[in-house]
């Protein structure tokens, strides 16, 4: 989803380098055999703690201490008893996704690769800019939607993400920025590697530890997540009460074309995700986002501008429009400036907020694959 995997564009590298690891962390590996305290998530911690015996309200107290003190132990959480902090540790590890990489582009953007249990990696993307510092994670392993003008979509699909392990992004990417005692995270974007709701309970549960009070207490206002367009999904999250900004990535003036470039289309063509996004619940001030990936003669040209102006019509949002940022080996090429200024033109005189959306990162891999893709190959 890929604006941000499509609009921090990549490049060959600049100079990678193992990040600073803190060694009070325990990181993931053979060794964590307790069960990790992070797996059950912000409302399955305290049922848990309870069958073993403890207070309801410990968990308020753990879910506190890792996610907003960011304690990697239970012997650092001192508003706990001792007896009861040993008796913690027995039973459970507090493992953390292990940062092995970072790439930082000359514009500030900086790249995490994680590694995971299992050995698997995923990528976060760390945006600033002059208001915001917006973090853009990852929820799959890879990603089964193939959409042709991805990275990711092009290595296939190895797993789903666990809910804490989507939390986690966040907050070791937290622990860092505090460390450094830079900015904090302002914003949140499900934009990284994978479908998030093609992984949607683990999503959820993910927003919730992230939005709960007792963890990293982030409005979800402040949060996007970025469909391909699971339209059934799309139903279900409206439903949920879990109030998050909602982007599509849409790509496609019609059904000929998206059938083409992103296979999801076969299984929920436009009639189904656009009646899906009318029902998805917005406040008063809130817009749907349109990510629109231009593709050099296949998407870009005036009727195509024409086209999608008619067919978002009705329909509260805007539309970012990205030109493509080609990668080795990429079927398509990126359109000339003054192609992407005429469909912008058609859009805003249709009265659209269409901003044409800035290149991040471009000397880094920093779309969404490219870190990754790098290391293991
Ligand atoms: S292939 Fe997956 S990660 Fe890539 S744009 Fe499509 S849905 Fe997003």
């Amino acid at each position: 989803m890929r604006a941000l995997q499509t609009h921090i564009r990549s490049g060959q590298g600049s100079g990678l380098h193992l990040e600073n690891k803190d060694a009070n962390v325990p990181r993931m590996g053979p060794a964590s055999i307790l069960p990790n305290i992070k797996s059950p998530g912000a409302e399955g911690l305290a049922p848990l703690l309870m069958e073993h015996g403890f207070p309801r309200y410990r968990a308020g107290q753990i879910l506190q201490w890792i996610y907003q003190h960011h304690a990697a132990r239970f012997d650092e959480m001192t508003n706990i008893a001792k007896p009861d902090r040993a008796r913690l540790a027995s039973l459970f590890s507090i493992l953390s996704l292990d940062p092995i990489r970072v790439e930082r582009s000359t514009d500030g953007t900086r790249k995490f690769l994680f590694r995971l249990e299992d050995d698997h990696a995923v990528e976060s993307v760390l945006i600033p800019d002059e208001e915001r510092m917006t973090l853009c994670i990852s929820s799959q392993v890879g990603c089964r939607q193939a959409c042709r003008f991805c990275l990711t979509g092009s290595s296939g699909f190895l797993r789903d993400l666990h809910g804490w392990e989507i939390a986690d992004q966040v907050l070791q990417i937290a622990r860092v920025l505090r460390k450094e005692g830079d900015r904090t995270i302002t914003n949140i974007v499900l934009m990284g590697m994978g479908e998030p709701l093609d992984n949607y309970d683990e999503v959820i549960a993910a927003l919730k530890i992230i939005t709960a009070a007792d963890g990293l207490g982030l409005s979800p206002r402040r949060i996007t997540l970025s469909t391909a367009g699971l339209a059934p999904q799309i139903v279900q999250l409206g439903a949920s009460g879990n109030r998050v900004n909602l982007a599509i990535s849409l790509n496609a003036p019609n059904d000929a074309v998206r059938d083409r470039i992103m296979p999801v289309n076969r299984r929920h063509p436009l009639k189904e995700l656009l009646a899906a996004c009318k029902k998805y619940p917005l406040d008063p001030r809130r817009r749907i986002t349109f990510e629109y990936v231009l593709l050099k003669g296949v998407n870009d040209s005036e009727d195509d501008a024409v086209a999608v102006a008619r067919l978002l019509k009705g329909i509260r949002c805007k539309i970012n429009l990205i030109p493509f940022n080609p990668f080795p080996g990429a079927p398509f090429e990126r359109p000339d400036d003054s192609t992407v200024r005429r469909f912008q033109n058609i859009l805003l005189d249709r009265h659209y907020t269409a901003p044409v959306r800035e290149s991040r990162g471009r000397d880094i891999s920093a779309a969404c694959g490219q870190l990754r893709e790098r290391i293991s190959g």
